[in-house]
């Protein structure tokens, strides 16, 4: 058995299996999995979709 270790988009850390973190496809192209970590979700940090530079909360 084995983890997928996904990296939060907005700090770049990696995302612990079993965090309250949430990921969802981006609002713009659809094509990337954005990841949000616990404390990104708690301090409101803003992403950067890396395929199409779209900004959000
Ligand atoms: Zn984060
Ligand atoms: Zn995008």
């Amino acid at each position: 058995m084995s983890y997928k270790q996904e990296e939060c988009t907005a700090c770049g850390n990696l995302v612990a299996p079993g965090e309250n973190a949430v990921h969802f496809p981006c609002p713009k192209c659809g094509d990337v999995l954005l990841w949000r970590c616990e404390r990104c979700r708690r301090f409101a940090r803003s992403y950067t979709c890396p395929k199409c530079g779209f900004e959000g909360p």
